[in-house]
């Protein structure tokens, strides 16, 4: 199989699973005081730091969670709380899921390109009551890289925060809390090469002090209950000092680009600033769920753009915004994995073109 779908998840990195397998044999609750509970708080609180540390932060403001959906979800709650929620359309759905919920949400528009509206959030910001912003990093489809900083200065300016989904960017392009300008940064290990079952919401030195979403023994300084699992975080620090930007990915992604270009592929989000793993391809006319199948077969693994539930073919919700219409039913993510090779790429070319030519083949043409 050549594993083409690193944004759902990267394969584990070896400094991370050897991480793993020490810290899982320190037995010990972190929050037990003898040996070895003192030997396991030692492996999380290195972790801590190191994390911290490698996103431009302090170790006192990093506050494990299960994963990027939970970090998303504690910061909706305790930097949202009594502040209007103005969320960017192409956030993922652990954000955009307060959508529709009651809660006072404005969606911030994005350009064909997925680059959101800041023209729009500042009349927004300077319009309404206090809010919280909440704008991703890099997209999960596309890899669209929205100007952070620039959206920072304005909240900065307005009063608002700013919370920023660094799912998919970290450990793939340099992220820095600082740098930003953001009051909170989402992290998740699976993302960035650590195993599954961690995350991190990790706060700026100015951010309010936040009350938990989770409660239970007063883990986390009592901002999140629950015995941390200091195998995969472990895993989860090691994967991150690991994980290097991955502009060398950059060249392998776009020989799959041109070549499915020349198949007929429409690159969503060209022109933008992308991670340099990532690619969004629409072939007009036919389904992605068949192209991800046909793919499959061919044994290449890649995700449909849309989300498929019930044998329904949904709409990607980050394509329908960016204006492409019957395109964002129709696109496939196509995501490199930190240790994809040249092999993968041309075996994911011969694939796509004949899978273009087979599925294009069947299509009814257009009336005159
Ligand atoms: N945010 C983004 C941008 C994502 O792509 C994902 C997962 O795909 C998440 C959040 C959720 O992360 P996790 O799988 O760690 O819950």
């Amino acid at each position: 199989m050549h594993y083409l779908d690193a944004n759902a998840s990267e394969p584990l990195r070896p400094e991370a699973r050897s991480a793993l397998l020490q810290a899982l044999d320190a037995t010990g609750n972190p929050s037990s005081v003898h040996r070895s509970g003192r030997t396991a708080r030692r492996w999380l609180e290195d972790a801590r730091e190191s994390l911290a540390g490698r996103f431009g932060g302090r170790p006192g403001d990093l506050i494990f969670t299960s994963g990027g959906t939970e970090a998303d979800a504690l910061a909706l709650h305790a930097l949202g709380a009594g502040r209007r929620l103005i969320v960017s359309a192409v956030e993922h759905d652990a954000i955009r899921s307060v959508v529709g919920t009651g809660r006072d949400v404005e969606v911030l528009r994005v350009d064909e390109t997925g680059v959101a509206d800041l023209d729009q959030l500042e009349t927004l910001l300077r319009d309404g009551p206090p809010a919280l912003v909440c704008l991703m990093l890099a997209n999960n489809e596309t890899g669209t890289i929205q100007p952070i900083a620039d959206a920072a200065a304005l909240c900065r300016h307005r009063g608002a925060l700013l919370h920023v989904d660094a799912v998919q960017a970290a450990g793939r392009m340099n992220v820095d809390i600082a740098a930003l300008g953001a009051h909170a940064l989402a992290l998740s290990s699976h993302k960035l090469g650590g195993p599954t079952g961690a995350g991190a919401l990790l706060l700026a030195a100015d951010a309010p002090q936040i009350a938990a979403l989770i409660v239970g023994g007063g883990q986390e300084r009592g901002r999140r209950g629950g015995t941390p699992p200091v195998g995969v975080i472990a895993g989860f620090a090691a994967a991150a000092c690991a994980a290097q930007e991955c502009t060398g990915l950059a060249a392998l992604r776009d020989a799959a680009e041109h070549a499915a270009v020349a198949c007929g592929a429409i690159v969503c989000g060209a022109g933008a600033e992308r991670l340099p793993n990532t690619t969004s391809l629409a072939l007009p006319g036919v389904r992605a769920d068949a192209q991800v199948m046909a793919l499959d077969i061919a044994g290449i693994a890649v995700s449909a753009g849309a989300a498929c539930s019930s044998g329904k073919v949904a709409a990607s919700h980050v394509l329908t915004a960016m204006g492409l219409g019957a395109l964002a039913g129709q696109a496939i993510r196509v995501s490199l994995p930190w240790n994809a090779t040249l092999a993968d790429i041309d075996a994911f070319i011969a694939a796509y073109q004949r899978m273009a030519d087979r599925l294009r083949s069947t299509l009814v043409p257009h009336a005159a």
